[in-house]
């Protein structure tokens, strides 16, 4: 009997797509994205990433039934593509010409790709000290750049200003519910390779939605009535930055201090959906963990030599949270347990003139909205 949640989805056996059909990519599972019919116009390849098995690293960390879901396998590299393209294909469908966001790195790179290949603008605002090369990069991709000088949270108001202003598609994380849905995929596309669900999957956590999508993934398949439970989620935070870690062992009072680290994927000490990561955690009998600058740095090697995956820091963060969990009684050595792999560093070819424009401005700029709407019709006849 098919129950009907509120997203309006309807759940059973029928909704999900018959095993060894179909392209392997994260349309296939469109019955439960809100897409509607029709052709997908959006370009690029996403989802339908490697599970593997790799038998060095299970023997390595003592772990048999251990499974990697490769995420960087999307055209950006990281787990960011599913969203992303989630947000472009309904955006397309609704007649959008510009994407924004606020990001410091892979959301602002799989937007400014995403876009490239749909024909989009994509204006990305960014603090100040984000890198000079991603920066390039994401101008290379041929998005507008914006560096405001009061930082993050001043880069994220006037994205979503400029949304309200000039009606761009927001793909702001966390903001946009599309978002979380894109990342379900990564839930289903587990449950298909593995044929089951898994005891165990350990994720990254910064802003929140790859571990809030995960959650609602697995949920839906319960609805679905193709697993009996959800597994347990374990997420992973750098113990230089890990304001949940800190919420999820209820000591109260004040977070540790942020002290920065390397994986700037999940350097984030104000996550937009923290609480709900954590209620999702707690609501599935999981845990959360912190993993040093030195483990991540362990498990990167670790993810090369004994895995054959490059891994970025916060994309190997998951894989050092294995050894902690594991000390901590958290995860038993006989479990199918699964850890997320999501992100690997791009780099620009040398010798390309970006074709994005980059602005620095003050968040407070009078000029500023009449500037950003005079690039976009400069770009356009030079298009
Ligand atoms: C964004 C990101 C994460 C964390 O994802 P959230 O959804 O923000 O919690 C982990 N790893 C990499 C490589 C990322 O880019």
């Amino acid at each position: 009997m098919p129950v009907t949640e509120p997203a309006g989805y309807s759940y059973g056996p029928e909704s999900l797509p018959e095993p060894g059909s179909g392209p392997w990519t994260m349309w296939r599972y469109r019955r439960l994205l809100p897409l509607g019919d029709g052709p997908i116009r959006y370009a690029l390849p996403v989802g339908g990433t490697p599970l593997l098995g790799p038998a060095g690293l299970r023997a390595r960390l003592g772990l048999p039934r251990l499974w990697l879901k490769d995420e960087t396998w999307g055209p950006s590299a990281s787990n960011k593509d599913r969203a992303t393209a989630l947000v472009i294909e309904a955006g397309l469908r609704a007649g959008a010409k510009t994407i924004t966001t606020s990001s410091t790195g892979n959301a602002a790179l799989a937007t400014a790709i995403g876009a490239a290949a749909a024909a989009l603008r994509a204006v990305i605002f960014v603090p100040i000290g984000c890198g000079a090369a991603k920066v390039e990069l994401m101008r290379v991709f041929g998005a507008d750049v914006v560096r405001v000088r009061e930082g993050y949270r001043a880069a994220f108001d006037l994205s979503r200003e400029a949304v309200a202003r000039f009606g761009w598609l927001d793909r702001n994380t966390g903001v946009n519910p599309l978002t979380l849905e894109g990342k379900k995929t990564v839930a289903f596309e587990i449950w298909e390779q593995l044929g089951a669900a898994p005891e165990v999957v350990l994720v990254p956590v910064g802003d929140g939605p790859t571990l809030v999508g995960l959650a609602i993934g697995f949920r839906e398949l319960a609805a679905c009535g193709v697993i009996p439970a959800p597994p347990r989620l374990i997420g992973v935070q750098a113990a230089g930055c890990c304001p949940l870690v800190h919420a999820w062992s209820g000591r109260g009072g004040p977070p540790p201090p942020v002290l920065g680290t390397i994986a700037d994927g999940i350097d984030v000490p104000e996550p937009s959906i923290g609480e709900r990561a954590v209620a999702e955690v707690r609501a599935g009998g999981g845990a959360f963990v912190a993993v040093t600058d030195d483990e991540m740095v362990t498990a990167m090697g670790e993810l090369a030599s004994f895995a054959g995956i490059g891994a970025e820091a916060a994309g190997a963060a998951a894989t050092a949270g294995l050894r902690v969990a594991l000390a901590q009684g958290l995860v038993d050595p006989a479990e199918t347990a699964v850890a997320l792999v999501t992100g690997r560093e791009l780099s620009a070819s040398e010798g390309i003139a970006p074709p994005g424009r980059l602005l620095t401005v003050n968040a407070d700029a009078p000029g500023l909205w009449a500037e950003l709407a005079a690039l976009g019709e400069a770009r356009a006849v030079a298009r």
